[in-house]
């Protein structure tokens, strides 16, 4: 048995990599590297260069490697490039992920992990979101991921692929080990973001929106460690594999931090007062998205390891440390 992890020479597919080689799994990777590295890639863990939209080739991998599970994390994440970009979002996120899906089932592959996001809720009101929550993303990047998951639910029903949708919400930190981490540039995310203002890997910060109805007027996110969310991967993994049924779960600690508590938490752990301004408000975020984690605890059995704002925050700034000592920036 041979899982294929697409996009599993970027941030999160990367940690699943590294999770899966503890537990002795044949995992071969494949990536066009648009976002990714060969270097993030395990040694002896084979990578196959390619975009998922080339069937012949991913139909050529599945039969080769006898690949009975597919992990899909190769995908476009950047939800404002996603508003001014929509078609190109929603041909890298969906039309290739169809092609995906078809090569899938045509090579007899059984078991699908989707990398989803809690972005298909929209601006929900519920809150702490469930997985009864009723979906109704704002923007491209969101739908375009919602329509995977529509997509899977009919694909399981038509032709038996069995499929776990897991919605990420916040994920932040890095490998407790120092071996992957994000390195994609540009990124946009709060604790990167703050991580590289530790490091002088950028002069300072914005906050984004003060006057949210919050109780210190700032956003609250539910940040997830990414080996924590590695792990999900593997469970949910597991559980397909043992004849569970594919269904969504929100990948969340069930409980949340604002971005003032997230900077404070880097300056503290970082000992660097740096430079932070308070801006307007980022358009569509919403002030508050928390999960109950609840679902994701009782069917897979997931415990998390890292479920502590500063133990996130150490891993991130050690990465971010790594990454200026290997670049000299
Ligand atoms: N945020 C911020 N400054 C930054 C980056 C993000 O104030 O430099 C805020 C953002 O407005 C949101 C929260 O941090 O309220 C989390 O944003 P992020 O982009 O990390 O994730 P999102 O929840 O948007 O997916």
């Amino acid at each position: 048995m041979t899982i294929l992890v697409t996009g599993g020479a970027g941030y999160i597919g990367s940690h699943m990599v590294l999770d899966l080689l503890e537990t002795g799994e044949e995992i071969v990777v494949f990536d066009d590297l648009s976002t990714g590295f060969p270097w993030l890639v395990p040694q002896g863990v084979t990578l196959v260069e390619g975009d998922i939209g080339d069937k012949a080739l991913l139909s050529r991998v599945i039969a080769d490697h006898q690949i009975d599970a597919i992990a899909h994390f190769a995908a476009k994440i950047v939800v404002p490039d996603s508003m001014s970009d929509p078609l190109g979002y929603y041909l890298n996120n969906t039309s290739k992920a169809r092609t995906l899906i078809e090569a899938a089932v045509e090579g007899g592959v059984k078991h699908f992990i989707f990398s989803s996001t809690a972005a298909v809720y929209g601006e929900t009101r519920e809150m702490p979101v469930t997985e009864e929550s009723p979906p109704a993303p704002v923007s491209p990047y969101g739908r375009s991921k919602l329509m995977v998951e529509w997509m899977l639910e009919d694909a399981s029903r038509a032709y038996g692929l069995n499929a776990m949708i897991l919605r990420y919400f916040n994920v932040a930190g890095a490998d407790p080990k120092g071996r992957s981490g994000q390195a994609t540039p540009r990124a946009t995310h709060l604790i990167k973001t703050a991580a590289e203002a530790a490091t002088g890997r950028r002069a300072g910060m914005s906050i984004f929106g003060t006057d949210y109805a919050t109780p210190d007027g700032t956003c609250i996110r539910d940040y997830i460690h990414v080996s924590d969310l590695a792990r999900a991967h593997v469970l949910a993994l597991d559980y397909l594999r043992s004849g569970g049924k594919g269904t969504v779960i929100n990948c969340a600690y069930g409980h949340g931090s604002s971005v003032r508590e997230v900077i404070d938490t880097v300056k503290k752990i970082s000992g660097v007062d740096f430079p932070v301004s308070l801006d307007d408000r980022r358009p569509g975020d919403p002030p508050e998205i928390v999960a109950t984690g609840e679902k994701i605890r009782s069917l897979l059995g997931w415990q998390p390891r890292f479920d502590h704002l500063d133990t996130i925050v150490t891993h991130a700034l050690a990465w971010e440390q790594h990454l200026k000592d290997r670049t000299n920036t």
